[in-house]
């Protein structure tokens, strides 16, 4: 979409939003925290080509059908919206989301976007590939923007990376993901996102954090080693996001978590989400998200399962039928991409070797050859992906078999 274009859609919802000045823009670029500065991308290089630019195949007629729960105290003076323009956002972050190519919000954005604007803390329960991403950073952009840049705390003669919103996600491929879409969200809004995580050299990734970082993508081991070693502070942190809680919990980083979120200002919005809601998650909602709204999109049994994928299950004897009867399913869909799942990095480089055209990601593999793997099989040049469940949420690959 062309700058003509964006500007013919805001002035159609005119009335829906107020102008607001791009002065906040320009503060954050200006922000006092001895940033260096970083390369400014241009709009191709952020977003693709206009052509390229599509909305990953999300079926709204189905999505809109989903039931959607709210409860909290007071919500019924939030009121969900059914187009970005009613969110009254700052031009330039309407402006980032029609140049994604979204028309309009999914289920959880047309209730996440106002709750959180709202300022209120949010647990939301939804679906891999339901538009969470959008749902969190949108918000958190707009809350930033409003407010300006903070000042920096005064007395620290070397300023180090303050940024004033976090991101958690379980791994590095999650954070890679969101740090991409993210860069989109607050192209020219002078809000400079980064992204930190485990396997990649410390090295770089602190010397980007230095050229200034407002918003900070992490995965937790990561966080928690630069925290400690004083590469990063989180004393200005506004805004806390922890993504697919559910799953961090499950790879064992509750007390990681803990750890950080004590680390956090009182002062600040928390939001979490999760894919589902046992135990330990409400646990952890209890304990760090004050006067917290709840939204819930599916069915709690559903929560998990996306409508569009058909599942089915193929009974088998033994190990070396199970073998069999993939291989001759593999064979059978030769023309299409398919992601083979299976339990342990052994398990997945001895299916490997039995599938031709193949490539692996799993634990033992570092980030480049992760890195590799990964596009080899979106670039079509590899037919199957077998994967560990590293790779199991939020991975945005085309249409593949799984
Ligand atoms: P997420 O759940 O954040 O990983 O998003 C899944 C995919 O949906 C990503 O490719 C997003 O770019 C896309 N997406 C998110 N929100 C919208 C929207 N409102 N309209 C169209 N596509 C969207």
């Amino acid at each position: 979409m062309c700058s003509s274009d964006l500007r013919g859609e805001r002035d159609r919802n005119d009335g829906m939003r107020e102008m607001r000045s791009e002065g906040n823009n320009k503060d954050w670029r200006r922000r006092q925290d001895g940033r260096r500065g970083g390369e400014e991308k241009t709009e191709v290089e952020v977003f693709g080509e206009v052509v390229s630019r599509s909305t990953a195949g999300i079926d709204f007629d189905k999505y809109d059908a989903i039931p959607v729960q709210i409860t909290g105290a007071n919500v019924d003076s939030i009121k969900p919206i059914s187009r970005f323009s009613e969110a009254k956002l700052t031009d330039s972050l309407f402006d980032n989301i029609r140049r994604c190519g979204y028309d309009r919000p999914t289920p959880v954005q047309k209730h996440s976007i106002p709750i959180v604007v709202s300022g209120r803390d949010l647990m939301a329960c939804a679906q891999t590939g339901s538009g969470k991403t959008c749902a969190f950073m949108i918000p958190c952009l707009e809350s930033l923007l409003r407010s300006g840049p903070p000042p920096n705390p005064s007395g620290s003669r070397r300023p180090k990376p303050m940024p004033c919103g976090l991101v958690l996600a379980p791994t590095r491929e999650l954070a890679a993901q969101i740090h991409v879409e993210s860069t989109k969200f607050s192209f020219e809004t002078g809000i400079r996102c980064c992204i930190i995580y485990g396997g990649a050299d410390m090295r770089e990734q602190r010397m980007d954090l230095e050229k200034g970082c407002d918003i900070l993508i992490a995965t937790p081991g990561r966080l928690s080693d630069m925290a400690e070693r004083s590469n990063v502070s989180l004393e200005l942190i506004q805004f806390f996001i922890l993504d697919e809680a559910d799953r961090m919990l499950d790879m064992g980083f509750e007390p990681q978590i803990r750890k950080i979120i004590n680390m956090l200002p009182q002062e600040r919005q928390t939001v979490m989400f999760t894919a589902t809601w046992p135990t330990a998650v409400r646990r952890l909602a209890s304990d760090f998200l004050r006067d917290f709204v709840e939204v819930r999109v599916g069915e709690a049994e559903n929560l998990r399962v996306n409508p569009d994928i058909e599942q089915r299950v193929v009974l088998c004897d033994d190990m070396y039928g199970k073998e069999q009867q993939l291989v001759a399913l593999l064979q059978e869909n030769s023309n299409d991409q398919t992601i083979v799942f299976v339990n342990t990095k052994r398990e997945c480089e001895t299916v490997a070797l039995r599938v031709d055209n193949s490539v692996v990601i799993h634990g033992d593999k570092d980030q480049h050859e992760r890195d590799m793997a990964l596009s080899l099989f979106k670039s079509g040049s590899r037919r199957v992906l077998v994967a560990t469940d590293v790779a199991a949420r939020g991975l945005e690959i085309g249409r593949a078999h799984v």
